[in-house]
Formats: C-alpha cells, structure tokens, sequence
C-alpha cells in the first residue's frame, strides 16, 4: 500500500490504465442509474468465499480446496450486471479474503491484514457463514470484524445444499439473526448456484450509484504471473497432506511468452528436507503429478501451450520470516516496477 492511499478499495488498480479508477473514469450516461461498489467477502476458513466468489464472477480467479486457509490474499474479482427490468446495470466489485482466524506466524499475520485492507473503505460486507457447523467462537471473530467495520452487511448461509433439514437453516437464521442485525439473511450454495440471483439483487439494492471503475473485459486486477503460482499451489494443496500444503508457497521465476508456447519456471518452497522429499515422490512421480494438472489449468486459463518447469527448494521456517512472505505479495511486488512489464492480461473468452 503506498502512504496516499487510504482506503484499500479505492486503491485497486486495474492493470491496464495503471492508476486507480475515479468517479468520472466511465460514467454511465446521464439519466441511466448504475450501482457499484465494493463488496467485502468475510469469513472463517472453508466457508466458500472463493467458490462464492468464482461462482459470481463466472471465471476460475481463486483456487479452492478442502484444506482451511487455502486463500492467502485478497483477491478482486468484477462482475458487470447488465441492465435488466427490475435491476440497474451494475459493478461489483468483490474482494475474497482470506478465512478469519488468529494468526500465529507472519503469514498468519500477514493473511489478516490482507482481510482487514479488504474491509477498509468497503460498500457492504457478505458474512459467509457454512451451514453444516454450527456458529462458533470462531465465527465470533468474524462477526466482531463486521461490528467493528459499521459497514453494512449480508448474511450468507452457504452449502444449504448439504443440509437436508429445512427446520435446522430456521433454527440457524434465528441464531445468526441475534448475534447482529444483518441486512438481509441470505441461504445459498456457492457450488450448486442456488441463491445467487436473488444474491446479486440485494447487492446490486445495497450498493450506491456510481461509475463502472473497470474495463468491461476485465474481470481482476491479478497478474497473470500470480495466477498461475496459485494455480500450481492448488494442485500442490490437493495432492499433499497434513503439514505439506501449509508449509508451501510457489513463485513464479520466468514467464516467457512466445507466438505458440509460454515457457514457464517456477519454484515451490517448503520448510523442511522431508516435506521436499514427499513433493518429489517416488521417482519424481509426485512432481510430475502437480506439474501435468497445473500445466493443463494454466494451458486452459492462457489458451495457448505451455511448457512448464517445477522446481523445488526448502526454505526453513519462511513463515515464520516476514521479509520473505513479504516478498510473495504482488501488489508490493508491483510498487516496485517502473514498467507493467509483468501484467499480463487474461485473453478474452
Ligand atoms: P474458503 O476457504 O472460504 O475460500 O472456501 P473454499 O471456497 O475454498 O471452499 C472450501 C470447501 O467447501 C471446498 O471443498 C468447496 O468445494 C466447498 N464448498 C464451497 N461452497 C460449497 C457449497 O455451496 N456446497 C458444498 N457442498 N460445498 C461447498
Ligand atoms: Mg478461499
């Protein structure tokens, strides 16, 4: 974050104008009510923020996996809401954070101030709430984030596709409902796509009038080069377990973009010999794993062939170093760049 900036909504750049975007940047015609705004996506870890947030946006921006604390950073994802009868055309823009707990290193650390930057100077929050547990200290936390914020805020109960008792969401919506006074209660499931319609109409109700800050073809601010580090970590995620996913992190070395192949290197870090040896696996076979799955996301998301190259490198206790989980963040990565060499738009579907 530069010094100037002080709300971290309005300091979103969209990559391609290089600046943030200013009320005036795309006015709608005058006499054509638009909305827009930021939209804040909070909760504790494995609720369905980035699977809400895909599901919206319609592109796979953020990875998913059944492991809690999947998300690292705040990720902007826009949705254009044409006109339509009974709603105003709109921008939402939605920032997915990570899950709400108590930190105990810097990347613990560092998580929550990516969620307290997200809710900074945001329209409305979406507390998204997951069914199948019942609400918890944990959820506490959240809740007095939320509190503490005074931003208006939305209530999701998600995953109600996993619920078979209609009285138990009842039960659930009275709970919730006395804890603080949301707007609007809102049961959806992220992954099926129930819900969402009526979603996007109390949003769209919540959010003032005000210019589209993005492009129409844009759907994040994320470099290309960031994507694809999360896209190997995904499959990094889904392939390993107990202190393996956690103790990874991938950076993205080279990203060479030719006419008919992008030539890629990136490495994985982990902290300990043992952790390496299992990333490897049995003659190479666990690389090659994450690396063919992650070469055909990433193959999918750039339309074009890729050649991809893993490395793997330990890298004790780097959670616990503030300079090197410093050092991963894109935006500080960004500040530092004189030219956008390194911002790669997503091609147009
Ligand atoms: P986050 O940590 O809050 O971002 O949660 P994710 O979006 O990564 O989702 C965590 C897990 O919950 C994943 O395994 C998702 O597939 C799953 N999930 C998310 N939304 C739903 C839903 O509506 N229904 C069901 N059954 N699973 C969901
Ligand atoms: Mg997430």
């Amino acid at each position: 974050m530069t010094q100037n900036q002080n709300s971290a909504a309005a300091s979103q750049k969209p990559e391609s104008e290089g600046r943030r975007p200013e009320a005036g940047d795309r006015e709608p015609r005058a006499g054509t009510p638009f909305h827009s705004g930021f939209v804040c996506i909070l909760g504790r870890p494995n609720a369905g923020k980035s699977t809400l947030l895909n599901a919206l946006v319609g592109e796979k921006l953020a990875i998913i996996s059944p492991k809690p604390q999947t998300t690292r950073n705040r990720i902007l994802g826009i949705v254009h809401v044409p006109k339509q009868k009974d709603r105003p055309g709109s921008q939402i823009i939605l920032l997915d954070t990570p899950g709400v707990h108590r930190p105990d290193s810097s990347l613990g650390r560092k998580m929550m101030t990516e969620v307290r930057e997200a809710l900074e100077g945001c329209n409305l929050i979406l507390l998204i709430a997951d069914v199948t547990e019942r609400p918890a200290a944990r959820d506490r936390f959240a809740l007095d984030l939320v509190k503490k914020s005074g931003t208006p805020a939305l209530l999701l109960l998600n995953k109600i596709d996993r619920l078979s008792n209609k009285q138990d969401l009842l039960a659930l919506m009275d709970e919730y409902r006395k804890q603080h006074d949301f707007q609007e209660i809102i049961p959806i499931s992220a992954l099926k796509r129930d819900g969402l319609e009526l979603l996007l109409d109390k949003v769209i109700q919540a959010l003032p009038e005000g210019p589209a800050y993005f492009p129409e073809d844009q759907v994040t601010d994320q470099p290309v080069r960031f994507m694809v580090a999360e896209i190997v970590r995904e499959q990094v995620l889904l392939a390993t377990k107990e202190e393996v996913p956690y103790s990874t992190t991938v950076v993205v070395e080279q990203f060479e973009e030719g006419k008919r192949l992008t030539r890629i290197a990136a490495t994985i870090y982990c902290e300990r010999d043992s952790q390496k040896a299992i990333l490897v696996g049995k003659g190479g076979q666990m690389l090659k794993k994450i690396g063919t799955a992650a070469r055909l996301q990433i193959e999918r998301m750039l339309g074009i062939k890729v050649f991809l190259e893993l490395f793997i490198k330990v890298r004790s206790n780097w959670r616990e170093s503030r300079e090197f989980v410093d050092g991963l963040d894109w935006r500080r990565q960004l500040e530092g760049l004189t030219s956008p060499m390194d911002i790669t738009r997503l091609p147009r579907k």
